[in-house]
Order: structure tokens, then sequence, then C-alpha cells
């Protein structure tokens, strides 16, 4: 993987609606993935990994009446490096509290999901990968089914969070899957990287790509110029186009 291979404005969302490999992935349906009587488990890097990544699968498992384990990661204070304004202080408060309108948004059953906050540093994921492996392990029950970021998704904290899951999950027996977040920016459209026959694709409908896009919005230290140094957002409009997609894609 390139140093940072998230750089500029990454592949136009118009560019995958007209992949082939992307038009071929066939479709997994949420409750062969997550069985009855399992759990799913949500690792996001950051707060608004879990939405940006999975804001449709967390839909369909409260559709399908599972129970959600989320567990985030970091707390997302180094978004923004050398701002005044969004000082990591700040942002450790506010991004935690996006995640929480974000689910809300959603219209997650209260009920059916536990929230967990690990704590871990942004930007630092891989240099506490074994502390965050042995973390997960006191969450994990054989019956789970994981979902963590890609090992292979371009970001350091993604790739460490994807590591830590799996080999986190394959201790203590239980499945575990990976979401591709950043490499919807760095990839091409055919791109061999992609682990294409691993993929799969979850089909959302119009009200669950509506409250996605609703939830997204939720993220504003993300979707906005920093006022302080102006910088231009975390999260572009195309980014944030390109996540919007009809459906969202897990690697088995
Ligand atoms: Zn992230």
């Amino acid at each position: 993987m390139n140093a940072n291979p998230i750089q500029g404005q990454g592949t136009s969302p118009q560019a995958w609606k007209a992949s082939q490999r992307l038009a071929q992935v066939a479709d997994v349906d949420c409750t062969q993935l997550v069985p009855e009587g399992s759990r799913a488990v949500i690792i996001a890097p950051h707060p608004d990994d879990e939405v940006l990544g999975s804001g449709g699968l967390l839909q369909l498992l409260a559709r399908a009446q599972r129970q959600i384990l989320l567990i985030s990661v970091t707390d997302g204070a180094a978004s923004h490096p050398g701002s005044g304004y969004w000082t990591p202080q700040r942002l450790s408060i506010v991004r935690p509290q996006e995640s929480a309108d974000a689910l809300k948004r959603l219209g997650l059953p209260p009920s059916q999901v536990q929230w967990v906050h690990g704590g871990f540093p942004d930007t630092g994921v891989a240099a506490a990968e074994v502390a965050l492996r042995e973390f997960l392990k006191t969450y994990l029950q054989p019956s789970d089914v994981v979902f963590a970021t890609w090992r292979e998704d371009g970001h350091a904290d993604h790739e460490a969070v994807g590591r830590a899951a799996l080999s986190a999950a394959l201790e203590c027996g239980a499945r575990a899957h990976e979401i591709p977040i950043w490499a919807w920016h760095w990839a091409s459209p055919e791109d061999p990287r992609i682990p294409w026959e691993r993929a799969r694709k979850l089909q959302l409908d119009k009200w669950m790509q509506a409250r996605k896009r609703h939830a997204i919005q939720a993220f504003a230290s993300q979707l906005y110029e920093d006022p302080d140094t102006g910088h231009e957002p975390v999260l572009s409009s195309t980014a944030v186009e390109r996540l919007q997609q009809p459906f969202e894609v897990v690697f088995l």
C-alpha cells in the first residue's frame, strides 16, 4: 500500500457506477451473513466509519431484529491537526456526539444496540494493535459475526482495526467480514487489488438510502471547511456521494 493513497478527489462516483467488476458483484442477504441467534459486532476505527461503511447494514440488522454491538475504537480527535477551532479536545467530545446523533437518524432501536468506546488514540491504532486485539477479545463471543474495516483499506487505523478484529475473531471462534471505506477513494473501478471474489453487495431500499444520507449529515465536523485553518472538509462532497450507493459492499 502507498504511504498515503488518500489524496485529491479520488475515483469519481460516476466511474464506480460504470464499473463492470462492481456491477458483477453478487448480492448477499443480511440474514445469511448474521444468522438468527447471532450478534453483529461492528468495529469502527473513527466516529463516522460505522455509518459511511455500514449505515445500511445497521438498518438491515435492526430490521432483522439482530442484536448489535458497536465498538468505536477511537474518538476521532486527530481529524484536524493544527486547528485552533477543531482542537483534539473539542473533537473528542463532538465526534462521538455526532455518531450518537447519526445512529438516531438511522432509526436503530436503542434496545438492540450496545455501544462501547475503546478510547484508542486516533491515528495511533497500529501502535496499539496488540492491546486492541486483547480489548476486542473481551467482548467477542463464538456466535458473533464481526464486521471491521478492510485490512488493506489504505488508512493505517482502518488497516490496524481490520487486522486486530480478524485475529481477535479467529481466537474467539467468531466469523469476521471486512468493509472497504477509503478503498472507494483510491481504487480504480476494475482494480485488481480489490478482492472481488470475496465481495458481496447488501442492497438498500430507498428509505434506507435516505436514512443513511440523513445520518451522514450528522458528521458536521467532517463535512465543512475548517473555520480556523480554512482546510477543505475531511469528507468532500465527492467522498460522501461515493459512499451513498444503493448498496454496501462486504468482503466475506
Ligand atoms: Zn475512518
